[in-house]
C-alpha cells in the first residue's frame, strides 16, 4: 500500500485536509484518507511532499487530431481566420507526422497531470494512440454541414467513425460542431442517434463574429460560412441568437457541454434551464484558447450566479501553446481572483468527471475511486493562491 501526504490534501468532495494522508492499493484505488489534524505524525513508509495534493485533472475539451498544428496557426486571427487557417494547413502533413504529434500530445497531457479527456474527432486518426493510452478518453465525433441535402450522408459517415471507436473499445458520441455550421436537418439526424448515455458537446458563443452572424446576418464569420457553403443562404432561420437556434434541437435529458461560452450570460443560461435539465448542462471554459484566437474572455462571475457546473478545456494545440489544465486555472485566477482555489480545482476535476459521466472513478479523492493524484507546488499555503510559478507533478497517473 502507498501512503502519500503533503501540506494539504484537496479531496474536492470535502474541505482541504491539513497534512492529509491518501492510502492507495497496488491498483491505485484509494482505500483510505487519514486526517491527522494539526499535528503531523510520522507514519511508516509515508511519501511526504511539500505542496498540495489534488485528484488527477479532467480536460473537458481537446482536439488531439490537430496536435500537428502546434505553432502553425497565427495568433489573433479571429474566428473566421482561425477556421480558415485550420482548413488551409490541416491536411498538408503526412499520416506519420499526424500520428507522432497525437502521441506527443497524449504524453504531454499525462505529464501535466491530466487523467481523462473529452476529445473532439473528425476522423479515426486518434484511435490507435487512445487504445494504448493511460488516459481515459471520451471521443466526440463532431459533424458539420449547412447543406440540408447532405445531412443523411454526413450522419452515415459519422456513424461509421463512431463504430470504429466502438470496435476499438473506446467510448464516443456523435455531436454537432457549432450553431453556424449545422443545419436543422443535420441536427435532427444527430438527434436520431442520441441515447440515454450519450454526451453531447457543442462550440457555442465563442466569438463576437458568431454573435454578429446570428444577430445581424453579416460579419466575417457570416461571409466565411457563406463562401464555404457556395453562397447558399445560411440555414439558420430567423433566430438572432446562437443558443436560441440550437435550443430548438436539443435532446433535453443528456449531458450537454457548452464549450467556450465567451458570450454566454447568466440570463441566457437561465432561459435554457426552463426546458433543459439544469444538472446536465456543463459550461466548458478554454481561456487560453480564447486568448490565442483573439476572442474575448467569458464573464465567469456572472455565470457562477446561476451554475457551478463549470469545467475546463485546453482546446487543441492549434490554438494553445500547451495542454495544461493547471495553466488554464492559473489564467482564471489572474482574471477572476475572487474565485477560490477549491472552486477552481472543482472545475479542473470533479465537474469534468461528472460531465463525462466518469465521476464514479475520477474527479475526487474518495474511497473506492481511482482518480490519479497530482502534486501542485508553488501554491501560497496561507491564502491558497496560485501563481505563475505553480507547477504540477503527477504522482499517480493511471486510472
Ligand atoms: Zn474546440
Amino acid at each position: 500500500m502507498r501512503k502519500i501526504s503533503a501540506n494539504y490534501v484537496f479531496p474536492i468532495s470535502g474541505k482541504p485536509i491539513k497534512n492529509g494522508i491518501v492510502c492507495l492499493n497496488s491498483d491505485n484505488v484509494i482505500v483510505d484518507i487519514i486526517n491527522p489534524g494539526d499535528s503531523f505524525r510520522e507514519v511508516q513508509n509515508l511519501e511526504r511532499y511539500s505542496g498540495i495534493i489534488t485528484p488527477g485533472f479532467v480536460n473537458a475539451h481537446c482536439h488531439l487530431e490537430l496536435s500537428h498544428l502546434k505553432g502553425v496557426v497565427s495568433k489573433d486571427t479571429g474566428m473566421a481566420g482561425f477556421i480558415s487557417e485550420i482548413g488551409q494547413f490541416r491536411d498538408s502533413y503526412s499520416a506519420d507526422d499526424i500520428q507522432k504529434s497525437i502521441k506527443w500530445a497524449d504524453n504531454l497531457m499525462q505529464s501535466r497531470g491530466i487523467v481523462a479527456v473529452g476529445d473532439v474527432v473528425n476522423s479515426t486518426d486518434s484511435i490507435s494512440i487512445k487504445k494504448t493510452s493511460q488516459l481515459f478518453y471520451h471521443s466526440f465525433v463532431e459533424l458539420f454541414g449547412q447543406n440540408p441535402q447532405l445531412a443523411s450522408h454526413i450522419i452515415s459517415e459519422g456513424i461509421k467513425i463512431k463504430q470504429s471507436f466502438s470496435d476499438a473499445g473506446l467510448v464516443s458520441s456523435i455531436v454537432p460542431h457549432a450553431p453556424y455550421s449545422v443545419s436543422p436537418e443535420l441536427f435532427q439526424e444527430i438527434n436520431k442517434v442520441v441515447s440515454n448515455d450519450t454526451i453531447s458537446s457543442i462550440h457555442i458563443k465563442e466569438s463576437n463574429q458568431e454573435e454578429q452572424l446570428f444577430k445581424d446576418k453579416k460579419g466575417e464569420l457570416f461571409s466565411f460560412c457563406k463562401a464555404m457553403y457556395n453562397n447558399v443562404e445560411l440555414n439558420i432561420g430567423k433566430t438572432t441568437d446562437s443558443l436560441d437556434y440550437i435550443s430548438q434541437f436539443l435532446s433535453t435529458d443528456i449531458n450537454l457541454l457548452l464549450v467556450h461560452a465567451v458570450f454566454l450570460t447568466s440570463e441566457k443560461l437561465k432561459q435554457l434551464f426552463n426546458t433543459y435539465n439544469q444538472n446536465k448542462i456543463f459550461v466548458v471554459l478554454c481561456p487560453l484558447s480564447n486568448k490565442y484566437i483573439g476572442n474575448n474572455i467569458f464573464n465567469l462571475d456572472d455565470l457562477l450566479t446561476v451554475t457551478s457546473n463549470i469545467c475546463i478545456g485546453t482546446d487543441s494545440l492549434a490554438s494553445n501553446t500547451d495542454l495544461s489544465i493547471l495553466s488554464e486555472i492559473i489564467e482564471l485566477s489572474n482574471v477572476f481572483p475572487e474565485v477560490s482555489l477549491e472552486q477552481l480545482l472543482s472545475f479542473a476535476t470533479i465537474n469534468g468527471a461528472r460531465a463525462l459521466n466518469i465521476d464514479s472513478l475520477f474527479g475526487s479523492i474518495e474511497k473506492g475511486k481511482k482518480p490519479g493524484l497530482n502534486l501542485i507546488q508553488g501554491v501560497n499555503l496561507l491564502n491558497f493562491n496560485l501563481s505563475a510559478s505553480s507547477k504540477v507533478t503527477p504522482l499517480i497517473k493511471s486510472y
